[in-house]
């Protein structure tokens, strides 16, 4: 056997431990995705409750590598927000969501709206309205059809989101707060920004007729969302109990598994086209 050093060292580095080389492994693959055409969209209706019209969807990335499988993105956005990857990847998202919209539109389907995920990381890099209305101007889509997801920490702890935030407003887009009243936040920053809905978090919706206090956080957003004006989306919608709930509390609008899993784009057009 060969020595090993005095503090018993050997060849490789003692860091490296498998989850250290899956993650590398998994960041030198997604590198290279994009050009690889390993990225997609999948695309989740939102529907009106009370007569079950498309109202919208939600732009959701997917990556399908050929040996691991689908990775789902709860495992690759934060190594794309760790690594910086996610500016190039939500330029890419943002670019085929407005893409898609306009597709479905020369193939006979309206779809209303489309919202879009944006990462606090794509805040920081400061030219993120330069780049929404370069790509609103490429594919010829209306500013009021997209809507931009934000959550609540990006607002709070990305310094110049307010600004940011005004001048998508000023080019007409549309926002959402994500996830709505899971963040630490004040809710002051709702009166200072041109916020258009709230969509209400899934952990509030999934036991809302059996957990009085989730009952009561859903009743309080879909008020809240009411008295300033707002429109209120509830998502992780599963079941017919819970859109009834909603909408006997004036909540109109749902996103969930109840109405349609994600899905492809020419999903969308048979699904959807009437
Ligand atoms: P999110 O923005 O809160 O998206 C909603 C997630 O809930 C999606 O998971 C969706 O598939 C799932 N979902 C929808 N309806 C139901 C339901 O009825 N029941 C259950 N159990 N789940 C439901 P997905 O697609 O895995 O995305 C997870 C998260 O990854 C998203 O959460 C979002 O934070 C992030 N993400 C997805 N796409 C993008 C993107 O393009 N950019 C960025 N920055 N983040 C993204
Ligand atoms: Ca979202
Ligand atoms: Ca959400
Ligand atoms: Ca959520």
């Amino acid at each position: 056997a060969k020595a090993r050093g005095r503090n018993g060292f050997s060849f490789y580095a003692p860091s490296m431990t498998g989850e250290g080389v899956e993650r590398l492994r998994l960041e030198t693959f997604l590198r290279r995705s994009i050009e690889k055409e390993e990225i997609f969209l999948n695309y989740q209706p939102q529907v009106e409750i009370d007569t079950g019209r498309l109202v919208g969807v939600e732009a959701l990335v997917r990556w399908n590598h050929p040996e691991l499988g689908l990775i789902p993105p709860i495992r690759f956005i934060p190594l794309a927000e760790d690594t910086g990857f996610i500016n190039q990847l939500g330029k890419w998202v943002l670019h085929e969501a407005c893409r898609q919209m306009v597709r479905w539109q020369e193939a006979g389907l309206h779809v209303p709206k489309i919202a879009v995920n944006l990462s606090a990381k794509q805040f920081e890099r400061g030219s993120i309205v330069n780049m929404v209305a370069d790509i609103l101007h490429d594919t010829g889509l209306e500013p009021e059809r997209l809507q931009l997801e934000v959550t609540e920490s990006v607002i709070m702890n990305t310094g110049d989101a307010m600004v940011f935030i005004n001048d998508l407003h000023s080019i007409g887009v549309a926002l959402a707060i994500d996830d709505f009243g899971t963040g630490y936040s004040s809710l002051a920053y709702l009166k200072q920004l041109p916020v258009q809905t709230l969509k209400i978090d899934r952990s509030f919706i999934k036991d809302i007729s059996t957990d009085v206090n989730d009952e009561a956080i859903a009743i309080a957003i879909i008020q809240l969302g009411k008295s300033m004006n707002l429109s209120v989306i509830a998502e992780g919608v599963e079941t017919e109990e819970q859109a009834a709930f909603l909408l006997r509390h004036g909540c109109n609008l749902a996103q969930g598994y109840f109405y349609s899993r994600p899905l492809a784009a020419d999903d969308m057009l048979s699904r959807w086209q009437k």
